[in-house]
């Protein structure tokens, strides 16, 4: 090609000398264009040093992947020199200024990758930049550990802890929140108090001080109050609406399982008929919100309300739970929430549902900080969004979901790392 065509790529990959674009093919028929960048120079400075005019040793053929150029994919390839430095006497490879060692794709390139990881499945990402998974995930765990090495994560005072799973009931992942900025600060394997101690440490090597933490606000396991109460010994526990509706809502489950097997002829009595539809129906209404019921769902709620069944008493009770947050929720108000609660309370413990009673009274034992739990319904709000946001993460790493491919996939989207490669699409001016 032409000598004004090499000079407008050079120009175009930001090539400064001793580099310049030394060749261009263009192959249609394959939909490829080929660069041949080319390094000027006998001598050239030494990269370990610093040395000047030191001699090329010999030069090394490399490739790499870069932004399509319209509807070509675009190759890189340049015989990389290494020079023999009389100074140091070492002898070493030339970085090159459009890719980081050892990649064989463009900065650009990958960086390409990484702002569509965060919106899509990371397989369907791979797809549409015709490479493979795999790559792609090298290339998350590479940039999300260099950018929370970087992280300042000073002035955090109030956390959400919760644990996720990868598959059902196993493959544990604490994940900590920040509430206050809406970030995700940590993650790591398992649910045990060590995980909140991990936590800490990693916080005070971000420039955080775990003494600092006002407020915690997590889920009732006695494993990561056990940590809290280790690690960071000035923050108030608060258990989220969250997880406490959650467990009213399997207290309902196991109070409707033991029915149904245990007393099968009463439940066709009340229900109607025993067809498998009308209980299936039940067991993911009971659980719905009534505004979100289907009309099959409406047709077995209208019979389990008029009936006597211990289910309905259960479902009553969870119901009246969710009232009482709903009413702390619009008042705001610690004491009325307190007294709605102790209402609440001494109804669920003269329910004569096994359940429900020992629901009752694990929430006693930890009045004050279910209380606490019902009038921040700022971060009642946060653990909901965030729960969802963990469930798009888990997707995205659908075919490759170990641990370690989730926390990085999770750290890249959720936690607003400051140090990722920039996309190569941002709008040139925008300041
Ligand atoms: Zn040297």
């Amino acid at each position: 090609m032409s000598v004004a065509v090499e000079a407008l790529f050079t120009s175009a990959l930001g090539l400064q000398p001793p580099w310049l674009v030394d060749d261009v093919k263009l192959d249609t028929a394959k939909r490829r264009i080929d660069f041949e960048v080319a390094c000027r120079g006998a001598l050239l400075g030494c990269p370990q040093c610093g040395a000047a005019a030191q001699p090329v040793h010999d030069r090394l053929r490399r490739s790499w992947r870069h932004l399509d150029f319209f509807q070509f994919e675009a190759w890189l390839h340049a015989d990389v020199p290494r020079v023999a430095c009389a100074a140091c006497g070492k002898t070493t490879q030339l970085s090159v200024p459009w890719a980081r060692p050892g990649s064989g794709f463009t900065a650009a390139f990958e960086a390409l990758a990484l702002a569509l990881c965060r919106e899509l499945p990371v397989r369907q990402a791979a797809a549409l930049l015709r490479c493979s998974d795999k790559q792609l995930w090298l290339r998350i765990e590479f940039y999300v550990e260099q950018a929370r090495a970087l992280e300042e994560l000073s002035g955090v005072e109030i956390i959400g802890i919760d644990e996720t799973s990868l598959r059902r009931g196993q493959d544990y992942i604490t994940v900590v929140h920040d509430l206050d900025l809406k970030r995700l600060l940590f993650a790591t394997e398992g649910r045990d108090h060590q995980t909140v101690l991990d936590f800490a440490a990693d916080l005070k090597t971000h420039g955080g001080e775990p003494a600092e933490l006002r407020h915690v606000c997590m889920d009732m396991s006695a494993a990561y109050a056990k940590g809290v109460a280790l690690a960071l010994a000035n923050a108030a526990i608060s258990y989220d609406r969250f997880h406490v509706v959650a467990m009213a809502i399997d207290a309902m489950d196991q109070v409707r399982r033991a029915e149904m097997r245990d007393e099968p002829a009463a439940v066709d009595a009340a229900l109607g008929d025993s067809e498998r539809k009308t209980i299936k129906g039940l067991m993911w209404a009971m659980r719905k919100n009534p505004a979100g019921w289907s009309a099959g769902q409406l047709d077995a709620m209208h019979w389990l309300q008029r009936s006597t069944l211990k289910s309905a008493r259960a479902w009553r009770l969870k119901m009246a739970l969710r009232e009482v947050y709903a009413r702390a929720r619009a008042h705001n108000n610690a004491e009325h929430a307190a007294s709605d609660l102790r209402n609440w309370l001494s109804w669920a413990r003269r329910c004569r549902l096994e359940p429900f009673k020992k629901l009752a009274t694990t929430i006693k034992e930890r009045f004050g900080a279910v209380v606490r739990g019902m009038t921040d319904h700022r971060s009642n709000a946060f653990v909901e969004a965030m729960n969802g946001l963990l469930q798009q993460a888990k997707r995205a790493a659908r075919g490759f979901r170990t641990s370690k491919n989730f926390i990085a996939i999770a750290y890249l989207r959720l936690a607003r790392l400051k140090h990722l490669p920039a996309h190569p699409f941002a709008p040139a001016l925008a300041k």
